[in-house]
């Protein structure tokens, strides 16, 4: 079976390729890699079993969606708890908030 990659029409190749989230590795999976742009294709299964992964290292779910509100002048952004705990960020914790582009911000914690 000789799959082409979506992508880029380049070969795929069957192999274990070491899967990173958040800058954290969690270790090896199969993988069908792009010879030619290098995108990594995982199957159902193998998905289902990063998500585990994930889920146990308490790094599922940190991806969410806020709404932004009011204090005085000010805007507000809520970091989930698991967000918080994940960047070990608590009440008073100082923070720079810089733009990267117009479609976001990043929070850099000292
Ligand atoms: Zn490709």
């Amino acid at each position: 079976m000789k799959d082409k990659c979506v992508l880029c029409g380049g070969t795929l190749k069957k192999k274990l390729v070491n899967y990173e989230i958040y800058g954290k590795s969690i270790g090896k999976f199969s993988a069908l890699v792009c010879d030619s742009c290098g995108e990594q294709w995982f199957d159902e299964k193998t998905s289902k079993k990063i998500q585990e992964v994930e889920k146990k290292k308490g790094l599922f779910g940190l991806s969410v969606e806020t709404k932004v509100s009011y204090s005085g002048n000010s805007l507000i952004i809520r970091v989930p708890k698991n967000l918080a705990e994940f960047m070990n960020i608590k009440k008073e914790t100082r923070v720079t908030l810089y733009p990267e582009n117009k479609d976001k911000i990043c929070v850099m914690i000292k």
